[in-house]
């Protein structure tokens, strides 16, 4: 079946299943891309260049920038983070659709540059974003613990951090609970088939 190619932006406070629910949707549609960001920080542990992020020089990543290659990108201590146009226009052309996972400030970047391009711009008329928020913050300190990968400190920082991305989540043309993981994946499958026309 043909459908519509969408350029789909995720975001989500830590603790609220967002990769979990990617790598599902990632599974479920054979035709969806993940976005690979660029970054010039060293790669960690198991980390492999190309699959987890596009490792690159900062020499490398700053000719990038000056050819205007980023659809967005930041400097988180000291390193520089990115996204890259090609790919995603690509991926759109071959009539697939691509995903992009990216904190609230990223998202709001993209959107911005997805609001210059013209009307007839595939990542355009592809563009969606969602937003997928805790049942509550009690729900999700509780996750947040019981993950047990967070020293208390962090925990409370990610919980900040978290109330200010919430804070946000009206800018996003949609909205979904992970009350319950199965169901929040019903609900993004069912906003994905509609909006790309499966259905
Ligand atoms: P880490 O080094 O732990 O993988 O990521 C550090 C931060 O960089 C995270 O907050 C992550 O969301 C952010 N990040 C990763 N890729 C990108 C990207 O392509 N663009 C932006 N703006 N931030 C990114």
């Amino acid at each position: 079946m043909k459908t519509k190619p969408l350029f789909l932006v995720i975001s989500a406070p830590s603790g609220c299943g967002k990769s979990t629910l990617i790598d599902m949707l990632l599974q479920e549609y054979h035709d969806l891309v993940y976005s690979i960001s660029c970054t010039t920080r060293n790669p960690r542990g198991e980390e492999e260049d190309g699959l987890d992020y596009h490792f690159l020089s900062k020499e490398r990543f700053e000719e990038l920038l000056a050819e205007n290659a980023f659809l967005e990108h930041a400097k988180v201590h000291d390193n520089y983070y990115g996204t890259l146009k090609a790919p995603i226009e690509e991926v759109l052309a071959e009539g697939n659709s691509m995903v992009l996972d990216i904190d609230v400030q990223g998202a709001g970047k993209v959107r911005d540059y997805v609001r210059s391009l013209p009307n007839t711009d595939p990542l355009k008329i592809g563009y969606v974003d969602i937003f997928i928020s805790p049942p509550s913050m009690e729900e999700l300190r509780e996750r947040l613990v019981h993950r047990g990968t967070d020293s208390a400190e962090t925990i409370e920082k990610r919980l900040a951090n978290a109330e200010g991305e919430i804070a946000r989540a009206g800018e996003y043309m949609y909205r979904v609970v992970n009350d319950d993981l199965g169901i929040c994946f019903k609900r993004l499958c069912d906003l994905i088939d509609a909006l790309s026309g499966r259905m």
